[in-house]
């Protein structure tokens, strides 16, 4: 048996309000992989004093999306280091097509694979309520829910005591442009990885736990 029979490299597809970050978390917790979540790394690169983060940041200071290339660009740096050599999640990342091809490409070159993605399957009108009752952390972005995922003391992060708030976009009518950029961009990429045959879809409707006991077995 070699090195690379024992890597794993996974891909967590869900639409926002699906609880892909929050299955990301376990995930990476449980499985013992490194997670790679892009907007995480998009905050760390543009912080670096590197040729990647000054690009990065020259974006975001023009108040301006980056590019698919250089996200690939920052997303592939990050994949070469040490910590990624057997394996990785990522969350957040490939959000185009473009950004998938890129990314089978340049692991074809270097002999990998992903070997498994987990799209998480949410309906469109539950995802909208969801969506209604979002809290997030202003320290450390963790999100919570009115409704599904409340936190332990109102209005107080139960991970870093942060204060929570609600952001002014969270309303029903930016919802619903999320989710159709989402249908537009992204999951077209369910389909991609299903005829590549590494799709695992799971029903993201019930309780944070038994998402997280399906999303485990999907990786067996
Ligand atoms: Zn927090």
């Amino acid at each position: 048996m070699n090195a690379r029979d024992n890597t794993l490299y996974v891909i967590l597809l869900g639409a926002p309000g699906a609880g892909k970050g929050t299955q990301a978390v376990l995930l990476s917790q449980q499985a013992r992989l490194v997670h790679l979540a892009s907007g995480d790394l998009f905050r760390e690169v543009r912080q670096q004093d590197t040729e990647i983060g000054r690009l990065v940041k020259s974006y975001y200071d023009k108040g301006e999306l980056v590019p698919d290339d250089v996200t690939i660009r920052m997303i592939l740096e990050r994949l070469s280091q040490p910590d990624c050599q057997s394996g990785c999640l990522l969350d957040g990342f490939p959000r185009t097509l473009q950004q998938a091809l890129a990314l089978d490409d340049a692991f074809h070159a270097q002999g990998k694979r992903i070997e498994r993605v987990v799209s998480i399957a949410v309906e469109r009108a539950e995802l909208l309520r969801r969506l209604g009752g979002r809290w997030l952390c202003q320290r450390c972005g963790a999100s919570y829910h009115t409704v599904s995922a409340p936190p332990k003391v109102g209005g107080t992060c139960d991970r870093c005591g942060g204060e929570l708030y609600q952001r002014a976009d969270d309303t029903e009518e930016t919802a619903k442009n999320r989710l159709d950029v989402y249908d537009r961009q992204t999951a077209p990429l369910v389909d991609y990885y299903r005829t590549r045959d590494v799709l695992a879809e799971v029903n993201g409707q019930g309780q944070v736990e038994s998402v997280q006991a399906a999303v485990v077995a999907a990786l067996r």
